[in-house]
Parts: structure tokens; sequence; C-alpha cells
């Protein structure tokens, strides 16, 4: 039977045991033919930095490897997290429980290891399972057979990673690194006739914004496209929008965040609030990426301080600046998913994996004059997910229907014929991905974000959000905000307390 034709038969045997809702354990020869699963996942990618997803830095081909992984498989286009922090995101994904369940609502929590997570049942179904990467949940990682991980939000260049046998520093660029490791251990996986689970975990392209020196010119010739709302005032907004420190022209940074050293060549002196590891890293940068480094960010500096940019003009550089960077580091991203799904080629596996690509939440790219993420604002509570699974559903399709980070646990144990338990908060993909919505899929989703006082000043807020609508609540402000996205997509026209809404509100 040709991988093809296995995989179809086995999504045909999960699907009906699924629905009977009894999944007996798998026999030993069905854990041949159950999918090996490869999740790409990185922090702080924005839907709108993928040329798949479109928009206008789509124009500039930012991911061609992640495009062609889309044109493969189906993306998803309305993709949601629960709550848009790294760390909760991560906590939502391993265990399918919303932030208030596992414990873990803000970044600087501990995750609570012990809890029920899909790689500690996906091992127990009999996969091997592994981690590389960013793990950013303050804990030592468990379910996992391998697992090499960066410290805390890890470095940039010459990252230290933590393993079982102790700490240890690798050379290069923290991108091509952890591919490195990931290769590696598939390498080691070629032997074995377990399925296995790969998740693959970068740091980019979350801030401070640090590309490989291969791609340090890329873009250095073409003005970005600029946001519609760069220039957004805010002025309908709840206050807690006002308050947060987001903006890119008060609170980014030139020197922590865009790597611009004040004429004399000084370093600024840095409060609590700045960012000041991608600093610390550069200072240990030598040799051949840090002259790279200097020769492409030198003459563009001098040529900064001597325009003497204000207003406006001072933040259409920064944000020039910093996005450039950004899809700098995104670029990275884009080549690590290359090299992966090359390897899977090369090894006949393609047929039988089921490749994600997604990220951590969205990010604001100059969107309503922000960076950052943390809101129920669409450009933050988006996250990419791109599937590629090979005779499943037709190559090039988009799903519309309301996903979240609660349903990737759940669609991992299906795709491992592995029982779901009955506390997960998620639903399963799997029906999706084969290309049929079921009748009763959610049409609401919930929002909840918890981390305030904070970094970036976020007033807490929670709130709905259906195909159509969208509800938030700042409770300590006790204020609230309604937007139509159909006719309001940039979330401009706030319509609470117009009493032709009043209805709409009270229901919502
Ligand atoms: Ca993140």
């Amino acid at each position: 039977m040709s991988q093809h034709h296995r995989t179809s038969a086995l999504l045909a045997a999960v699907l009906s045991v699924a629905s009977a809702d009894v999944i007996a354990s798998p026999s030993p020869n069905a854990a041949q033919e159950r999918p090996n699963v490869l999740f790409v996942f990185s922090d702080d990618h924005a839907t709108h930095a993928i040329g798949a997803y479109g928009g206008p830095l789509a124009a500039i081909d930012p991911t061609p490897r992640i495009d062609q992984l889309a044109s493969e498989g189906m993306l998803f286009r309305r993709s949601f997290c629960t709550n848009s922090i790294c760390g909760p995101s991560r906590a939502v994904i391993l265990t399918g429980k919303h932030s208030h369940l596992n414990g873990f609502r803000r970044n600087g929590n501990k995750f609570d290891g012990s809890q029920p997570t899909f790689p500690k049942m996906l091992r127990g179904a009999g996969y091997t399972t592994a981690l590389v990467g960013k793990w950013h949940l303050g804990t030592t990682p468990e379910g996992f057979d391998h697992w090499d991980v960066l410290p805390g939000q890890g470095a940039y260049y010459n990252p230290r990673l933590r393993t079982a046998d102790g700490p240890r520093e690798v050379e290069g660029h923290c991108t091509d690194v952890v591919t490195d490791l990931a290769l590696a251990w598939l390498e080691e996986q070629k032997e074995s006739d377990r399925p296995w689970m790969l998740m693959c975990q970068h740091k980019a392209p979350h801030r401070t914004w640090m590309p490989a020196a291969r791609h340090l010119d890329l873009y250095a010739d073409i003005d970005l496209p600029v946001p519609p709302t760069l220039f957004d005032d805010h002025a309908d907004d709840a206050s807690g929008a006002h308050a947060s420190q987001m903006p890119l022209d008060r609170h980014m940074e030139l020197f922590y965040a865009l790597f611009v050293p004040p004429p004399d060549g000084s370093v600024p002196k840095g409060g609590s609030a700045l960012d000041a590891s991608g600093y610390r890293n550069l200072a240990r940068v030598t040799d051949e990426p840090r002259a790279k480094w200097d020769a492409a960010f030198g003459p563009r500096n001098e040529a900064f301080h001597a325009a003497k940019l204000e207003g406006e003009d001072l933040v259409r550089w920064k944000y020039q600046r910093y996005v450039k960077n950004y899809l700098r580091c995104v670029r990275g991203v884009d080549e690590s998913v290359g090299r992966l799904v090359d390897w899977l080629d090369e090894n006949d596996l393609a047929d039988n994996t089921v490749v994600i690509y997604c990220s951590d939440q969205g990010f604001y790219l100059g969107d309503h004059g922000w960076y950052d993420k943390r809101w129920m604002y669409e450009e933050s509570r988006q996250m990419p997910f791109i599937v590629r699974w090979p005779g499943v559903g037709s190559p090039g399709t988009e799903c519309s229907a309301m996903i979240q980070n609660l349903d990737y646990a759940p669609t991992f144990l299906e795709l491992a014929g592995a029982p779901t338990p009955d506390d997960m908060q998620g639903r399963s993909l799997v029906p999706l991905l084969s290309g049929t919505t079921p009748k009763d899929w959610r049409d609401a989703i919930y929002y909840r974000y918890f981390e305030f006082p904070g970094p970036h000043q976020v007033a807490k807020h929670y709130g709905i959000r259906t195909d159509r609508y969208k509800l938030m609540h700042f409770h300590e402000l006790d204020e609230w905000e309604l937007y139509d996205l159909e006719t309001d997509p940039d979330e401009l026209v706030p319509l609470i307390g117009r009493p032709e809404h009043a209805g709409l509100a009270a229901s919502l």
C-alpha cells in the first residue's frame, strides 16, 4: 500500500473510531501507520508577515518556503490564541486548556509540568517525542524523550542551551542552531519504527530583532509599505489603549530595540523597562558576523543621525528599521521551514508526516502605531496556522472556521489514535483538515489577558469574538468596546453605547 493510501486509510479509521467516542489503544502494527508530527513554531510571527496570508507586506515575498507549505496544504484564515502572550500561548498548546485552568496566566509564571499534556499522552501512545529551541515556561520540560532548550528568552547569537545533561553554548545564529538540533534528532529517528512528534521552536522573530549576518542586507534598498493605521490616534478607544506603552513614537527605543547608538558611541542608561538582552548579546558577537553587522548598520546609523528626523518622519524611520529587522529574522525562520521540509522529502517521509507551521501569537508591525502583542485586537490575536498533510484534504486550500491554540492538543492526539481527555477545552481539527467543517463547530471564541501591571502596560481584558463581532471588557477600568469586523476590519469605530447596537452588545 502506498504512503498516500495508508494515510488515507488511517484517517478513515481514525475518523470512524473518533465518531464512536471510543478510541482503543493502538496496536503495535498500527504504530507504524500513524503519521509523524513536525510542529515548527516561531515566536511573534504575525500573519501579515507571511506571504500566503496576503496584505501589503506580501508584495516583498517575505516567506517563500512557508508559502510553499501553504500551497501544498491548508491555511487557516481565522486562527486565534486565547491569551496573546508567549508563555501562556505555549501552556495552552501543551494542555488544550485555557490559561485559568492550566495555571500559566502570564509570563513569569511557572508551568506546572505535573499536569497532563499532549506530549505525555503521545508518548504513552507509542510516539517518540522531542522539543528543541524555545520553551519559555520556567520549568524543566516533561513529556519529551529528548529536549534541548533555550534558557528564558534565549539569545540570537551563540545561544546557550539547556539539556538534561546540563548547559552548553553553541556558536551560530539561533534559528540555524535550533534547526540543526532538529535535523540531528530527526536523523536519529530513521533507525526507529516508532512514529515521532517533534516541536522545533524558534526564538525568532521575537524582540530584540537580530537577524543572521547573511540577512542583514535584505530589503536594504527598498521602502516597506507603511500600514494605513501607523498614525492611529486611538481617539475613540478605551482608555487602556491610550495608556499602553506600545507606540513606536514614544516607546520604541533607538538603541536597545533598533541598535542605533548615540552619535558619540556611548551606551544609554537603560531603565528596567528596556530590554538590554540584544545589546548584551551583540557584545558577545565577534569575528565575521560582527564585522558584517557593523558594515551593514554603521553607515545606515550615520545617515540617520545626519538626517536629524523628528515627528512623523522619525516614526516612519523607526518603522522601516524595526520591520526590516523583524522580516530579516522571519527569513531565517522561513529557511528553517525549507530545510526541515526538504529533509522530509529527501528521506521519503513527506507522505506520512503532518507538518504544521505556527507562531505563539500575532504582532503589531506598526499597525495602530504599535509594536508588541497582548491585545484582543485582531493583529495580535491572530496566529498563523498552516498544515501540510499529504493525501488528506486538497492542496492549496483555506479554512475559515474559527480555530484556537486550544485545538492543537486534541488534533495531535487524534492523529496518534489516542483518546482526548474530557477536560481538554479544544476540539480536534482533523475533520477540518480533511475538508469538512462539522455543523456544530464553534460560533464564538473567548479571550482573556491577565498581565497587568507588566511590560507595555496593557490593561487586563476579556471578551468574545464571533464570526462578525467582537465585544471586549476592560474589567478593571469598567470600559467596553464593540466592533463590527465585517465593516470595520481595522477596529477603528467602537460601537459601544450606540442605541442601535445595545441589543447586539447584550447578546454577546
Ligand atoms: Ca510570543
